[in-house]
């Protein structure tokens, strides 16, 4: 009696720990959806997932201590050890890489099932609804797991070359199918390894084939797809171990990275279906098809740009993907200051897809230090540049890109953009003649009232502030 008492404690215990981690998991990514909460919001959500891994020791009949704890140690470690080195520039790979992990996870505890399934067993939750779903988590999950290796490998610029061949689409479904007609076959059981090793095989093969010919640009969406995918292959396996931190943190990313792939896709004009079956920035898109751009890209010395700076009242900047590089944040915050105290009136222009992935201005700026009131977003800012004395692009190219509005051949033509090339004068800070990530020429450079500051943007904007301070 006294055994069965300690167990009920037992279940109660692990059952009240899985719900105060998917509570603090509900929380840490509601506080995520602001920066200012966002540092809060990772750490909650982070004890929530120490809770749930350390529950799952009392698990009664848990009897692999030795290698779960040396799998967490190792995870730990080198989790801790990349998660330090990253840089901001790198997050994009690293969301790419923790994310396939997710997916494998997922995909792993369904091959456990599987096997025993095959093998005469039953799953750890009996019944169809079980079967169904530790199949589809198996194929979600490995999909997500293959194909966000890709992705990391592309974005790490171990794979520049975009793969692309004739038929390919009609092949990838083809697989698909194959891959369904193995899964099908498994419901119910009665079915041989080999059988479970070619949907796995083929599972993974699908991963692969759906990246490779994804370009660069698109890949951060394609990232956000896998990470919802992982999310929904976690939340079937959750319901097939009956666990409900797992079920409740899957839907949860599986929701937000859902909703995040389409505010991206929105943010560039394009549909999913277009991310994924069209070559984007990668040559054979249709870029070549763009007009052809007249004029020429007038220079201007910084410390000219800074008198004109200096003496505005109103100045707008347009952080890009080459502040980023350049690390540029806390200079650019340090030339707010020393033009705020020259009575400018400066706010921040944030493109929903500046950077290399959703919030990555917002989170340099924060860093940086730059109070969130100055910061608008393109809704928020596009019918204040007409008024601005001055505009200034730092790093930032596509999403300036006044082609999107004027030029209905631009692959670009349709996204929404930041009105910058509306203000009186706009300085753009890039080193040279490189395009932005779609590949294509930018035709606010071209415009009279453009004036190009070329040069890495730190050092540029330090000129600046140089410029400004001398006045
Ligand atoms: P961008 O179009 O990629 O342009 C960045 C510019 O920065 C380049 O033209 C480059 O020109 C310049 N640059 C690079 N290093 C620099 C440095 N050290 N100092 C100064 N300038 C430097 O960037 P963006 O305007 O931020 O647009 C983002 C692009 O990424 C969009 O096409 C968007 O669709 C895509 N994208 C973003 C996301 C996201 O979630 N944020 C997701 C998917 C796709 P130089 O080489 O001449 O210096």
């Amino acid at each position: 009696m006294d055994q069965i008492n300690e167990l009920i404690n037992i279940e109660l215990l692990i059952q009240i720990a899985y719900f105060a981690a998917a509570i603090l998991f509900i929380l840490g990514l509601k506080a995520m959806s602001s920066p200012v909460t966002a540092p809060k919001g990772i750490k909650w959500a982070g004890v929530g997932m120490l809770v749930a891994t350390l529950i799952s020791f009392a698990h009664p009949g848990m009897h692999n201590y030795i290698p779960m704890t040396a799998a967490i140690f190792i995870g730990g470690v080198l989790a801790w050890w990349t998660g330090k080195r990253v840089a901001m520039t790198d997050m994009p790979q690293m969301i790419a890489l923790y994310n396939g992990m997710g997916g494998g996870s997922a995909a792993a505890i369904a091959a456990v099932e599987l096997v025993r399934l095959q093998s005469g067993g039953e799953l750890t939750h009996a019944g169809t609804v079980s079967q169904v779903l530790a199949v589809l988590g198996a194929l979600i999950g490995t999909i997500a797991f293959s194909g966000s290796m890709i992705a990391f490998a592309k974005l790490q610029g171990w794979m520049r070359k975009v793969y692309r061949f004739k038929g390919q689409q009609i092949f990838n479904l083809a697989i698909f199918a194959a891959v369904l007609y193995f899964g099908w076959t498994m419901i119910g059981g009665g079915f041989s390894h080999l059988e479970l090793i070619a949907f796995f095989a083929l599972a993974l093969l699908i991963g692969v084939l759906m990246t490779i010919g994804i370009g660069g640009a698109d890949m951060p969406v394609v990232i956000s797809l896998y990470n919802a995918l992982t999310g929904l292959a976690v939340g079937f396996e959750g319901f097939v171990l009956q666990n409900p931190a797992m079920m409740i943190a899957g839907i949860v990313v599986g929701s937000a990275g859902t909703l995040l792939t389409q505010l991206m896709a929105k943010a560039m004009n394009r549909s999913l279906a277009n991310v994924l079956f069209s070559s984007f920035g990668t040559g054979d898109d249709g870029a070549a098809g763009a007009a052809e751009v007249s004029g020429s890209m007038k220079a201007i010395d910084p410390a000219d740009a800074a008198i004109t700076m200096a003496f505005a009242e109103s100045a707008i900047i347009v952080p890009g993907y080459g502040m980023a590089v350049a690390q540029a944040q806390h200079k650019v915050w340090e030339l707010t200051k020393v033009l705020q105290d020259k009575g400018v009136r400066v706010s921040f222009a944030i493109h929903p897809v500046a950077g290399r992935m959703p919030g990555h201005m917002n989170v340099l700026l924060a860093e940086a230090g730059v109070p969130y009131d100055l910061i608008y977003d393109l809704e928020d800012i596009n019918s204040q540049f007409p008024t601005a004395d001055v505009a200034l692009v730092i790093g930032a190219n596509d999403v300036v890109n006044p082609a999107a509005r004027k030029d209905t051949s631009s692959p670009i033509y349709g996204m929404p953009i930041l009105d910058a090339d509306k203000a009186k004068n706009v300085f753009v800070i890039k080193r040279g003649q490189g395009t932005g990530f779609s590949g294509i020429e930018n035709l606010l450079f071209f415009e009279d009232n453009t004036r190009m500051c070329y040069g890495d943007a730190q050092d540029v904007v330090q000129k600046l502030i140089t410029g400004a301070k001398a006045l």
